[in-house]
């Protein structure tokens, strides 16, 4: 049934990642904490250590291994992505040093799936070689898990569609080429069918960027991602839909699918990385004449970090072999990637809160990688969609499976199948139990 081992060649790989983040990438993330730097051209020394990394990762044949053969991957598949990207999700640069960022990895299966051969020269090839940046421009200032209360527009005028509104928190705004747009193309349609995607150049006349919003860690505008855009008369060309009219809500969920479940991926590592924090400490540090590994409660943390951290890596790991295994209807996997997401946003916020605790005074400072961890923790449980949603997608699908029963009882009500197993055995019964 489930194998989720590997050939030794990939093996060898996944232990050559390990070490190239320790020896390499690791200086990227002490000296520059804040990746939104290599997004301004102006941030010239992150670049400068970046690029010859990049050249490395593609020397060793593992540049944007998310991507099928089609489009230069290694067409690995999503368990072997998954036990890299658990390596990958220990270091805050590894993704952009292995062309696994988002957005743009997202952005870019869909310009693969649905862009015309002169957006995939111009925008698709310079993002899968790194060249350029992009943004996925959905959330709006006044609505983001309900795309029921979007606002932002588009609305036909000959050969152009004309997009005006205002969208919220479109990571990487400010230094994108383009931004993939949802714009509402029939208000009174149903959902899936009221609203398209578009691709905006960024030097369309009329998108206007206004500030980003610096979210938990960032602090300041510079150090952040998140961009609030103001589309006023945006003319963009009818071949600019991506998908066709109404299919915005579908382009959206291709995406989005798999973002979330490389997020998992990701965020199994950070779990590990402070699990192993944890683990040293305990054997570290002294108090009341022990090593805090002596205490019960401490054990009581380690361990329960280790097992809730074993049960989300197995999810990651079955959710990464169904995708795996239905090619024929990728929707196979939503529960599961729906689960997966519910769980990375309540298990990075537990392991991280129980290793920073341990750590006592040195974890509360930006001396250790955790508190950074921690900030970044609930943040998990926002993107791509509250846990409150992904909650309800579980169930509702879930209960797909059930049927109600015609009955004044549940079907499992013991009465009648007791009087049932009675009619059945009764001779057996009358025998061996004569008092009945
Ligand atoms: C780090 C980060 C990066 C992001 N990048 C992008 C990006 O690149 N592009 C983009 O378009 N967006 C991006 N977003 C926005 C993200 O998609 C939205 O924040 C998310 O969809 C939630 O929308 P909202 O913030 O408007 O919260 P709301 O929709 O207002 O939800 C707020 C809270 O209300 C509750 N709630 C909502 N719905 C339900 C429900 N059905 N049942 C019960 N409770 C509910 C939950 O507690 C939820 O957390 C990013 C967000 C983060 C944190």
């Amino acid at each position: 049934m489930f194998d989720f081992s590997v050939e030794p060649e990939f093996q060898a790989k996944l232990d050559w990642i390990k070490a190239f983040l320790k020896e390499e990438v690791e200086a990227l993330d002490v000296l520059f904490p804040h990746v939104a730097h290599i997004y301004n051209p102006e941030h010239k020394a992150s670049r400068a250590i970046l690029k010859p990394l990049q050249e490395e990762v593609r020397r060793q044949g593992l540049w944007a291994c998310h991507l099928g053969e089609e489009l230069g991957g290694k067409g690995y598949g999503q368990v072997k992505l998954a036990l890299m990207n658990e390596i990958l999700g220990q270091s805050r640069w590894a993704p952009t040093v292995f062309g696994t960022a988002a957005p743009d990895t997202g952005n870019a299966e869909i310009l693969a799936m649905f862009g015309t051969k002169e957006q995939k020269e111009r925008y698709l090839q310079p993002l899968l070689d790194g060249e350029i940046v992009s943004c996925f421009s959905m959330t709006e200032p006044q609505a983001g898990s309900d795309p029921g209360e979007f606002k932002v527009t588009a609305v036909r005028d000959g050969d152009h569609y004309v997009i005006n509104g205002e969208k919220w928190f479109s990571s990487n705004a400010r230094y994108a080429a383009f931004m993939l747009t949802i714009a509402v193309t029939d208000p009174d349609a149903p959902l899936r069918s009221r609203m398209s995607m578009f691709v905006v150049p960024k030097e369309t006349p009329g998108l206007k960027f206004i500030r980003n919003a610096p979210y938990m860690g960032e602090f300041t505008e510079e150090l952040s991602t998140e961009g609030y855009l103001h589309y006023d008369n945006v003319r963009i060309p009818v071949d600019h839909m991506l998908g066709g009219e109404g299919q915005g809500f579908a382009v959206a969920q291709a995406r989005l699918g798999g973002g979330r479940v490389h997020h998992a991926m990701r965020t199994v590592g950070t779990c590990q990385r402070a699990l192993d924090m944890m683990c040293e400490r305990a054997l570290s540090r002294r108090t009341r004449g022990k090593q805090l590994s002596e205490m019960q409660l401490v054990q009581n943390d380690i361990a329960q970090s280790y097992i809730e951290l074993e049960q989300f890596r197995l999810l990651v790991l079955k959710t990464a072999w169904i995708i795996d295994n239905a090619h024929d209807d990728p929707r196979k996997a939503v529960t599961h990637i729906a689960m997966c997401k519910v769980v990375a946003g309540k298990i990075s916020q537990d392991i991280v809160t129980r290793a920073l605790h341990l750590h006592g005074s040195l974890g509360a400072t930006h001396e250790l990688p955790l508190a950074d961890m921690y900030m970044s923790a609930p943040t998990m449980g926002i993107a791509d969609g509250p846990t409150e949603v992904h909650i309800s997608t579980v169930a509702k699908r879930l209960l797909r499976n059930y049927t109600p029963v015609d009955t004044l009882f549940p079907s499992e009500h013991l009465p009648p199948k007791v009087a049932k197993a009675r009619a059945r055995y009764a001779d057996v019964l009358k025998e061996h139990l004569p008092a009945e």
